[in-house]
């Protein structure tokens, strides 16, 4: 995959939101403001970390921490929002090395997290010969250091009174397992791909719908629960926190479904799915183009990919004609 030139060459690392609440951007495959790593300050020491990205990515998250004087020896505990590789893909080669670090995923997605080789399966179908480049190692995560956790859990991390609390909150739509976090700290809920990408500063939400969980009733709800949290910011892990919950919040919701109804006319057409997938696409990337200025756009229109966003959503509604 290779990247435009307009993007700054060194770009921060580590990012504040307060003085106990941050985050890496991991460069991605070299790429700025694509993958977004929350990293939360535990009292008594050590770090949390927020969907800690690919292995391909470790660099990226070591070179962040070790901007602030961490290593990887420091994290106690990662928080995953969903499995997808691009989120949780270096957990296992993070955690499988301390024994004393804990990982929090939904209880769904937990068996995948101690044995990855059915995801794996699935991403090499939809990543063919790319999988390693992009992906990298994914290895898997003891069990006994994996916390299953539901809808309405609190995670306490940290030692004694002080501990830093997390609400769960099942946040379902993007993937049957997705779930996210409000830190009751610093007021920021983690939300994984819920609340769509959006780089921070940009006006422009942009939907994530690929196959094969796209659920939008459920996306709906979701999208009813982060309004529900109540929180200061919501922080995407594509990419960074934003400070208008409402707004982003209303404006992933008219997008989503703008794009749903899209996707369900256009099978009028009579078109094969090819054409139409990328009819879909090239109206996308021009409606990016529109709200995302140049130097930004590499994350939207290189990783938001609009193209796999069709295949999402048109499987969603065939599935739903079939059922
Ligand atoms: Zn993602």
């Amino acid at each position: 995959m290779d990247l435009p030139e307009t993007q700054d060459p060194q770009p921060a690392t580590a990012l504040s939101i307060d003085a106990r609440t941050w985050y890496v951007d991991v460069q991605f495959m070299g790429a700025a403001e694509y993958i977004a790593t929350g990293v939360l300050d535990l009292p008594g020491g050590g770090l949390a970390l927020v969907d800690p990205g690919p292995a391909t990515a470790l660099e990226g998250i070591e070179k962040g921490l070790g901007a602030r004087g961490y290593a990887l020896e420091d994290v106690r505990a990662v928080l995953l929002t969903h499995i997808h590789l691009d989120h949780a893909g270096a957990t296992g080669t993070i955690a499988a090395p301390r024994p004393a670090l804990d990982v929090y995923v939904h209880a769904r997605g937990a068996p995948h997290v101690a044995d990855p080789s059915r995801l794996l399966e699935s991403a090499r179908r939809l990543y063919g010969d790319q999988m390693d480049a992009l992906w990298g190692e994914v290895r898997p995560v003891p069990e006994e250091q994996v916390h299953a956790i539901e809808d309405g859990d609190a995670v306490a991390l940290g030692k004694g009174e002080e501990a830093r609390r997390l609400r769960v909150a099942y946040t379902p739509g993007h993937a049957t397992h997705h779930v996210s976090y409000l830190d009751e700290a610093s007021g920021t809920a983690f939300a994984g791909d819920t609340a769509g990408q959006r780089t921070t500063g940009v006006d422009y939400v942009l939907p994530v719908t690929p196959p094969p969980d796209v659920d939008l009733p459920a996306w709906q709800d979701s999208l009813d629960t982060l309004r529900q949290m109540d929180p200061e910011r919501l922080f995407c892990t594509h990419f960074g926190p934003h400070d208008d919950p409402e707004a982003h919040l209303d404006q992933m919701e008219t997008r989503l479904r703008a794009w749903a109804e899209d996707v369900r006319d256009g099978f009028e057409e009579g078109a094969d799915d090819e054409a139409l997938a990328t009819a879909f696409d090239e109206e996308k990337i021009r409606q990016i183009e529109r709200h995302v200025p140049e130097v930004r756009r590499t994350p939207y229109v290189h990783f938001g990919r609009p193209r796999e966003s069709w295949h999402g959503l048109a499987r969603y509604w065939r599935t739903r004609e079939e059922a």
